[in-house]
């Protein structure tokens, strides 16, 4: 897959999931988690979004753990649209984020493994019945 591949999907996607609005701009980069595929960093008050993708969705590499063939870019894809498309209520989450650090990190790790599997199975769901 190429990178203009990518960015006609995150086009076809974009509108369907009501993100018509928002600014992208795309990162193909070594990210510093090596087992992260994708992310997308939000600066919501300006509806700009800053998608980074690991190179190894452009080359497909099986061995990789998030296995990068066509169909897993594509949900990659649409998971990370969903991110943008809440954004929201992480911004809201985190103005009313525990100040204690031990309370934080145990309330981040619930928040963000609670976004992680609603956005995946939204994705593959999308994906399912609507690619
Ligand atoms: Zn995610």
């Amino acid at each position: 897959m190429t990178e203009k591949q990518i960015e006609s999907l995150v086009s076809k996607w974009q509108p369907r999931l009501g993100l018509s609005e928002w600014k992208i701009e795309y990162h193909f980069e070594e990210p510093e988690d090596p087992d992260e595929t994708a992310r997308a960093d939000c600066i919501g008050d300006y509806q700009v979004v800053k998608l980074y993708f690991n190179p190894v969705m452009l080359t497909g590499d099986s061995d990789f753990i998030g296995e990068c063939s066509p169909e897993e870019n594509e949900i990659t894809i649409i998971h990370e649209l969903l991110h943008v498309a809440i954004s929201p209520m992480r911004t809201v989450r985190f103005h009313s984020a525990p100040k204690k650090k031990k309370v934080y990190d145990i309330w981040h790790k619930a928040h963000s493994s609670a976004e992680e599997a609603c956005v995946d199975k939204l994705a593959r769901s999308l994906f399912r019945e609507w690619k």
